[in-house]
């Protein structure tokens, strides 16, 4: 079994409605365990395209799916959520990333792993700080040290609790 941190997105439409929908899903997947939820988290759109803000959130899950069939499930989560890649860095019902999976490094066409622009946003590691609570992560260390050096400066929110979604 492995574990994977998971960073969850929706900015458009009922948004907590898809977050669930996620978690649902990923729940009902084959092979995959939802361990931990974080809060949510509103946030400030990041990126060149203007659009609506964000919630946020983070998930810690045990899986029996290697790296590319967690990239499949998720990919095929966001398509049953409506998600059309019209704009790249625009607005999406449901966007899925896995930041990291156990201590696996990928670098090819469709996965990167640790995902390349975890400690460049806090909407992803507020969240992740969270689940973390303190402990060390596999490859990237304390989160709260990348938190501390983070130069993103968009707002982040607290928005709900964790059982929210
Ligand atoms: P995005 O538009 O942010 O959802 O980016 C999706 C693209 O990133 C897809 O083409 C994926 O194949 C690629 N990708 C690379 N590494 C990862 C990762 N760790 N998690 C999710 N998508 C990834």
């Amino acid at each position: 079994m492995a574990r994977a941190y998971l960073s969850c997105g929706s900015n458009l439409g009922d948004r907590a409605g898809y977050l669930r929908q996620a978690v649902a899903g990923l729940e009902q997947a084959a092979g995959v365990r939802v361990l931990r939820r974080s809060s949510l988290y509103e946030t400030e759109a990041w990126g060149p395209v203007e659009q609506p803000d964000y919630l946020n959130g983070a998930l810690l899950i045990e899986t029996e799916l290697p790296p590319h069939s967690l990239l499949d499930l998720c990919q095929e989560l966001e398509q049953r959520a409506g998600r059309k890649r019209l704009v790249r860095w625009g607005s999406r019902t449901l966007d899925i990333d896995i930041l990291l999976y156990d201590d696996c490094r990928a670098d090819d066409a469709r996965l990167q792993l640790p995902h390349p622009r975890l400690s460049e946003r806090l909407f992803v590691l507020y969240p992740l700080a969270e689940l973390a609570n303190g402990d060390p992560l596999p490859l990237i260390g304390d989160v709260a040290s990348l938190l501390a050096n983070c130069k993103d400066a968009g707002a982040v929110r607290y928005y709900a609790g964790a059982d929210e979604w």
